[in-house]
Parts: structure tokens; C-alpha cells; sequence
């Protein structure tokens, strides 16, 4: 259709840059900025360092401080929505140091995203496409899966799909009982013959209009942080995955009678902080420090790389290195449409880590 022509190279993985803007704390601070962006000729220079030349990156688009949410969404986004429709796996994430913006982009696009598939999903009911929609929200921290919507339930008007009731007094009103913050962590990530991948036992709920579906997230992204709260955890150390499933049963095919049935998953992932964490601890006498670098984020980078040499070389591609690639597996490369959005901050104290994100970011091309 018309949108197939907006669509990248299978398999191709469109990378972003988003600059934020400096804090009101940074630019009473007189913080200078590190980075300058050209939109239009998608660049950003990046001072090397406060002596050295700076240094210039090109990617698919670049996003500058001013950059509204309408063009967030229609440069970094809508594509994927439109494969989605199209019956292509999707993926759009968020990725760079804490503090540099990803919470924020992607709760600029989940909305916009709503939005748009009641849309298409509406407009196809009228030519006779039956649309079935799902939702997933899983957190992954520390190479353990758990399931945000495990014991989540939705306000009343909403709650079509009967969630456990959990009664009791002193009930948050999302959340359910007090003791909702547990969260299953016996998901197993399988592969079907067709190399579908699935996650066995996390709860897939229905949903049947945008205000369900916020009112779900809204719930997941409850239970998130009271997790954080209560087991004494930092958000910025784990990968927030936001799995829509789509079937749609196409009408009858007016000659042989037969029933097409699409199906297509769309991946929104707040990644976990991109920052190098320095773990002290004692060994034997000394005192040593340990460079911690999170397993998922190294081991999408190198599924990223691999993919830009398969089509050169034909390289294997490394899925299996952590869990958040091997349940991306059938969503990063092959048949299917990736997006990054690289964030950092254009405050020159966070200088290292930009040009670790823009370098990583690099990677994809
Ligand atoms: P991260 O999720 O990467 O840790 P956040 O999304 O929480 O970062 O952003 C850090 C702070 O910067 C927040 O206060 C957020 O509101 C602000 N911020 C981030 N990006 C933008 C932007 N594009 N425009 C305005 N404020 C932003
Ligand atoms: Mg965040």
C-alpha cells in the first residue's frame, strides 16, 4: 500500500539522535552545551573534549532541543505503525544515560501511538478487517523477566477483561493490593517452528479501545515503581518492554472464501540506563574496581553490528547473548522494522557519556 513506500530496508535499523534541552537546574548552573545539531542535514557535532576538535556524526535523523512531539513521532515512529498494520514486527526504543531523555521520549510516542492504532484499527473495521489487539508489559532487570501487568488491574469503566480482583481496604487504585508489587519472574522466552518468539506465562490482556490500553500501561508503569520503591531498586538499571500484538482477520477473499489472518507484534522499550557503572570491591588486599557494563545493552550492540554485516558479509548474529535481544529476535533485523533513538544530554558535565551513546549509535549504521 501507499505506506509500504515510506518504509526503510527490511532489517535496516533507523537510528535518531534526541538532544534535550538543558534543565532549568543546568542553565542556572551557566552549563554549556557540548553538542550542535543540524536537523536538516541530520548531524550532530560533538565537542571530543573541552580541547580537542570536536567531532561530527551523521544518522538517519537527528532531533534538536526544540523538537516537538509531533515530529518525534511522525520522523521516529509512524513507519513502524504503518508495518505494524502491514503485518511486519516492529521495534522503537530509547536508548543513553540516565537523565538524557528516554522516559520522556517514550512517553511522548506510547500516547501518539494509541492513538494512531484505534485509528487504523477503526477505519479498517469498516472495510471488514476484524482487529484483535493485546498488550504485554514486562520490565527485564538483571537478566530476570517479570511481568508489570502480572497482578495490575484497570479502573472499572475500563475493565473489560476481568483482571483477579483483590479486594481488601487501603487498595492503591491501580495497583490492586498491597502486595502487588511481586512480580513473576518464571517467564520463559520460547520460539515457535515458525521462530515466533513468546514469552510462556506473562499475561497478554485484550484490549478494546485507546482508554483501556492507556489505563494498562498506566498500571504497568504503577506497578514499576512501587517495585523500585519497595525492593529498593533504581528504574535506570532495567529495560522496560512494551510488547502490542496484533491480529488482524482480513474479509473473506471474494473468490476462494478464504480468511487471511495477519499478525505482527510492536515493540516500545524505555532501555536501562546506557551509563558505565564502577563497582568497588576487595580483593585479597586490593581494592579494585569493576567497569559494569549492562548485558543487555552489550548485547544488543552486537546483535546491531551484526546485522549492518549480514548484509555485507552474512555474518552470524548474536540473539542469544542476553535475553532482551533473544526476545527481540523475531522484532531486530530479518523481516522486520528497528528504530533507535539515541538521547543524550547537551550539557557539557555529561560529555563522556554523549559521545559513548553517539558512538554506540554510530554502531548501527
Ligand atoms: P531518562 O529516562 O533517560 O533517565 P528522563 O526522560 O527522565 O531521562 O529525562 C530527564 C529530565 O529531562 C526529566 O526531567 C525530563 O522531563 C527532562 N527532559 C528530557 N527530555 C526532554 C525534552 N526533550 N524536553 C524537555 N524536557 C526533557
Ligand atoms: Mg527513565
Amino acid at each position: 500500500g501507499m505506506a509500504a513506500m515510506h518504509l526503510p530496508v527490511f532489517g535496516a535499523i533507523k537510528v535518531a539522535v534526541r538532544v534535550r534541552p538543558l534543565t532549568p537546574q543546568e542553565s542556572l548552573n551557566h552549563v554549556h552545551t557540548s553538542v550542535e545539531v543540524d536537523e536538516d542535514n541530520s548531524y550532530v557535532i560533538a565537542a571530543e573534549s573541552r580541547q580537542n576538535q570536536p567531532r561530527k556524526f551523521t544518522f538517519d535523523e537527528v532531533l534538536g532541543p526544540t523538537c516537538s512531539q509531533a515530529l518525534v513521532f511522525s520522523k521516529c515512529v509512524a513507519h513502524s505503525v504503518d508495518a505494524f498494520f502491514d503485518g511486519y514486527n516492529s521495534t522503537v526504543m530509547a536508548y543513553g544515560q540516565t537523565g538524557s531523555g528516554k522516559t520522556h521520549t517514550m512517553s511522548q510516542i506510547v500516547p501518539e501511538v494509541v492513538r494512531n492504532l484505534f485509528q487504523a484499527i477503526d477505519a479498517r473495521k469498516e472495510d471488514g478487517t476484524q482487529c484483535h489487539l493485546v498488550i504485554q508489559y514486562v520490565e527485564l532487570y538483571n537478566e530476570e523477566l517479570r511481568d508489570l501487568l502480572l497482578v495490575a488491574k484497570v479502573p472499572a469503566q475500563a475493565n473489560q477483561a476481568s483482571p483477579p480482583s483483590s479486594g481488601g481496604r487501603g487498595d492503591h487504585p491501580l495497583l490492586g493490593s498491597s502486595t502487588s508489587y511481586r512480580t513473576a519472574s518464571n517467564i520463559n522466552i520460547r520460539e515457535t517452528a515458525e521462530g515466533e518468539i513468546f514469552l510462556e506465562g506473562c499475561r497478554e490482556i485484550p484490549v478494546n479501545n485507546a482508554f483501556e490500553l492507556m489505563s494498562w500501561i498506566a498500571a504497568g508503569n504503577a506497578v514499576r515503581s512501587t517495585a523500585v520503591t519497595h525492593l529498593n531498586e533504581t528504574s535506570s538499571r532495567s529495560h522496560s518492554i512494551l510488547i502490542l500484538s496484533l491480529q488482524q482477520q482480513l474479509p473473506p477473499s471474494p473468490d476462494s472464501g478464504e480468511v487471511e489472518i495477519l499478525s505482527s507484534k510492536l515493540n516500545l522499550i524505555d532501555l536501562a540506563g546506557s551509563e558505565r557503572t564502577k563497582k568497588s570491591r576487595v580483593e585479597g588486599s586490593r581494592l579494585k574496581e569493576a567497569v559494569s557494563i549492562n548485558q543487555g545493552l552489550l548485547a544488543l550492540g552486537n546483535v546491531i553490528s551484526a546485522l549492518g554485516d549480514v548484509q555485507r558479509r552474512g555474518c552470524h548474529v548474536p540473539y542469544r547473548d542476553s535475553k532482551l535481544t533473544r526476545m527481540l529476535q523475531d522484532s531486530l533485523g530479518g523481516n522486520s522494522f528497528t528504530t533507535l533513538i539515541a538521547c543524550v544530554s547537551g550539557s557539557f558535565d555529561n560529555l563522556e557519556e554523549t559521545l559513548n551513546t553517539l558512538k554506540y549509535a554510530n554502531r548501527a549504521r
